[in-house]
């Protein structure tokens, strides 16, 4: 062979390895934005430290894990349709998708930690009330009853079809899931559990995925903690390591 063509077989083969090594693409999805600040604190907004959490973690994929690609459904203060951030998953022929939210409760009730959910059906009350709370934002949609198909987020019949879907990404997300919480349980955070819920972010996406609820905005020392940067830096990093390891483990 000539020396030139040796050198451009050199050249194609490294980028086909290049090309190869990048194949892992993970969707980071900070939760509501825009018109929809999801919970409310005293003074924080859920929207918000779902945003700062989310774009930490990205940073600390993109700085230390060169070859994962890292896709945003938001990288700032707007509305994303919730049917939109998982096409966006989907259009990306993503590998894992994580959905980042705040928790909040009823005035009066306290509580502390973090906790990790797949898609499944689980008729428990308070994870179809976390459900609800998350998907009623498709009611700031517009046609959103005809793009959900009939799909009414304030109906628990509505959740019941959830018992018949086959997710065979189900192991992942759990997998996943208890790496999160393992995380944040040595990051000395309360751990709150992986649990199984309908939500409708993660019931349309085509790849493991779950969603995290950083911790509570309505109880005050979590708020503090949600919206110091100490706390968005411990739960950014708490997840990376989950997003690490999960991927380790699929090599
Ligand atoms: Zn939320």
């Amino acid at each position: 062979m000539k020396r030139k063509t040796i050198a451009t077989l050199i050249v194609l083969s490294l980028c086909v390895m290049m090309s190869a090594a990048e194949t892992f693409t993970l969707v980071l999805d900070a939760g509501h934005g825009g018109k929809d600040p999801g919970a409310l604190g005293k003074t924080g907004r859920e929207k918000n430290i779902n945003l700062a959490v989310t774009l930490a973690v990205g940073k600390l994929v993109e700085q230390n894990l060169k070859d994962v690609k890292v896709v945003y459904t938001r990288k700032t203060d707007v509305f994303v349709e919730l049917s939109e951030r998982a096409a966006i998953a989907n259009r990306a022929k993503a590998d894992l998708f994580v959905s980042i939210h705040t928790n909040a409760l009823p005035k009066g009730a306290q509580g502390r930690g973090s906790e990790t959910y797949t898609l499944g059906m689980h008729r428990a009350a308070d994870n179809l009330a976390v459900a609800k709370r998350e998907n009623a934002a498709i009611m700031l949609e517009k046609d959103y009853e005809s793009r959900y198909e009939g799909f009414d987020p304030k109906s628990s019949e509505s959740y019941i079809i959830f018992e018949f879907m086959q997710d065979k990404n189900m192991e992942r997300s759990v997998k996943l899931a208890q790496l999160i919480q393992r995380q944040f349980r040595s990051s000395g955070r309360v751990d709150k559990g992986v649990h199984q819920a309908g939500f409708l972010v993660l019931r349309a996406t085509s790849m493991p995925s779950c969603l995290v609820e950083l911790g509570y905005i309505t109880t005050l020392s979590e708020e503090s903690y949600l919206l110091s940067q100490k706390g968005v830096n411990e739960l950014a990093n708490s997840i990376y390591e989950a997003i690490k390891k999960y991927k380790a483990t699929q090599q």
